[in-house]
């Protein structure tokens, strides 16, 4: 099956669309991050996607598509999988009707357990399409328990010093799964409004979450652990407060790059995306005859054909296949 990469995945020979970023008639949504979405007219996407993204697409009309349930789209049918990665994220099975061939394109996915996501399935395909964000070999992250345990001592610590803990996460996703596990350790937390929002349809769709969601408000109770995304929504909301300590959670921490990993007082590499080690283990679950890795780095591509495995980074930046070294023409 032959794959474009151009501001969204591609398929030519059967004129679909995966995750576009320019709105198109109709297109899947993998999931309601916005580095995956557009107004389509309309986008097939999961149910608790939609939930997530209703205000987004109040003048789109969506087909929502339950995980495993097949939809008959002419040439191929088109079945989603849980990703594990925010709730409601989906892998994509395009199963052609002709040759059976299946295309599995996964979108974002996270392979680590988390309390609030629906967990990831592997699929077993012919055509992987992967998104490779921690694609590179130093990617590699601890163990996901050590990593919160630590995150866990590291705020007990600041907050018997009198300190004031600010957590850094991403709005949708992380934030509502760190929201869990500190709530789980007995953290009474206040959240910045749009993580707040959020947990709320989480809590719509089922996410039981194990104490009090408590909207910041601009006054800081005593004792209280600050979950905010960064950026400059949070450089207001505690601005003036003194003692001030502040924890990124984010897989890039492994090397401090992306001006991630640097700022903060504490800097853990906590992520929604697998690192390399388990992007390779994917692979070899779901056995595909042929790869394609989208965003993130070409070496994992590299390092796929070193296993065996055909493998070809697509460049979205220039909608073209990047070249290292290796030819190959993929159809
Ligand atoms: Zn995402």
């Amino acid at each position: 099956m032959q794959v474009v990469f151009e501001r969204g995945v591609y398929l030519p020979e059967i004129d679909l669309w995966l995750d576009s970023l320019r709105k198109k008639d109709t297109s899947l949504i993998s999931h309601a991050h916005s580095d995956h979405t557009a107004r389509h007219l309309r986008p097939v996407l999961t149910p608790n996607t939609l939930l997530l993204l209703s205000d987004y697409l109040k003048k789109s009309d969506p087909i929502p598509l339950s995980y495993h349930e097949p939809l008959d789209c002419g040439k191929y049918t088109l079945t989603l999988y849980p990703a594990g990665h925010c709730l409601g994220s989906a892998q994509s099975l395009i199963q052609s009707k002709s040759t059976g061939e299946r295309v599995l394109y996964t979108g974002d996915i996270k392979v680590k357990p988390s309390p609030t996501n629906e967990p990831l399935e592997a699929v077993p395909c012919d055509t992987l399409i992967l998104e490779a964000t921690y694609g590179r070999p130093k990617y590699v992250f601890p163990d996901q328990d050590q990593v919160l345990s630590t995150a866990c001592n590291t705020l007990k610590n600041w907050l018997s010093q009198g300190q004031k803990p600010v957590v850094q996460g991403w709005r949708l996703g992380k934030s509502q799964e760190v929201l869990y596990h500190l709530l789980s350790q007995g953290f009474d937390m206040v959240v910045d409004d749009g993580v707040y929002q959020i947990a709320q349809i989480y809590q719509q769709a089922g996410v039981k979450f194990p104490g009090e969601l408590r909207v910041f408000d601009g006054q800081w109770p005593e004792g209280a652990v600050l979950l905010c995304p960064p950026g400059r929504g949070m450089t207001k909301a505690v601005n003036g407060f003194r003692g001030l300590k502040v924890m990124e959670l984010t897989g890039w921490a492994v090397d401090g790059s992306r001006g991630w990993g640097r700022r903060g007082d504490a800097s853990l590499p906590f992520s929604d995306h697998p690192d390399f080690n388990e992007l390779v283990e994917y692979v070899r679950r779901v056995q595909p005859k042929e790869v394609y890795t989208v965003n993130g780095f070409p070496e994992l591509a590299a390092h796929l054909r070193g296993l065996g495995y055909p493998a070809v980074h697509l460049d979205g930046r220039r909608g073209e296949i990047q070249d290292t070294g290796f030819q190959m023409k993929m159809m």
